[in-house]
């Protein structure tokens, strides 16, 4: 039964998992700091803490499909709260929207018809249809994956816009404590782009050791 392979893996948890990070478990019992609100899409693919290398307590995950936030206050539910949650209480220092390639929501807004018997899915998209309309021209080919990575990019961006509405999200910016950063997660490529408003466009996630190697030539 495929429940047995999740039932096998809790098992090599608690006997050599657990055991081994039994004071970092005893910590986080607790309480919880997370360094980053991190909001991608449901895609059983993309394994946030795998990808960032980092350890329970320290993303504060919001999965869900398309990685959306909608608009405050169109569609209050369990974004916005968990939005207002990391952002307002538990006080992260940044947030990061995390799309992905071959992403079927993304697939979705491109042929809006083949989900329409999905009523949740299908209103759901509503929230991504201002990145199509933005890039979507009388020539252009939907077919394209090109146009398909263009198009996840954008949403990225309409996504980060989105989160300014929230009121959480707002006031943390006036404060000048809180980062927003919109990320590009290429899966069959093991590569993350971060959307760079200096150039309106994506690029390569650098390093610390890159950044600081880049200071340090400059300053020679
Ligand atoms: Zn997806």
């Amino acid at each position: 039964m495929p429940v047995d392979t999740i039932l096998r893996g809790l098992k090599r948890f608690r006997k050599n998992i657990f055991p081994k990070h039994r004071e970092l478990f005893r910590k986080l019992a607790l309480q919880q700091r997370p360094t980053a609100l991190f909001i991608t899409c449901a895609d059983s693919r993309i394994d946030p803490c795998l990808l960032t290398q980092t350890k329970p307590g320290e993303l504060f995950l919001c999965r869900v499909i398309g990685n959306i936030v909608p608009r405050y206050p169109e569609s209050i539910g369990g974004v916005s709260a968990t939005i207002e949650y990391a952002v307002g209480v538990l006080g992260v220092p940044d947030v990061i929207v995390c799309g992905h390639t071959d992403c079927g929501v993304m697939k979705g807004v491109l042929n809006p018809e083949a989900l329409k018997p999905l009523a949740n899915v299908s209103a759901w998209l509503e929230h991504a249809q201002p990145a199509r309309e933005a890039l979507v021209k009388p020539d252009t080919d939907l077919n394209d994956p090109e146009f398909l990575l263009s198009l996840t990019e954008r949403n990225v961006v309409e996504q980060l816009k989105n989160l300014t509405t929230h009121p959480s999200v707002a006031a943390r910016l006036v404060q000048g404590n809180l980062k927003l950063h919109g990320w590009v997660y290429d899966i069959g490529r093991g590569i993350v782009t971060t959307y760079s408003s200096r150039k309106e466009r994506f690029v390569r996630v650098r390093t610390i050791r890159a950044r600081k190697t880049k200071a340090a030539r400059s300053r020679s």
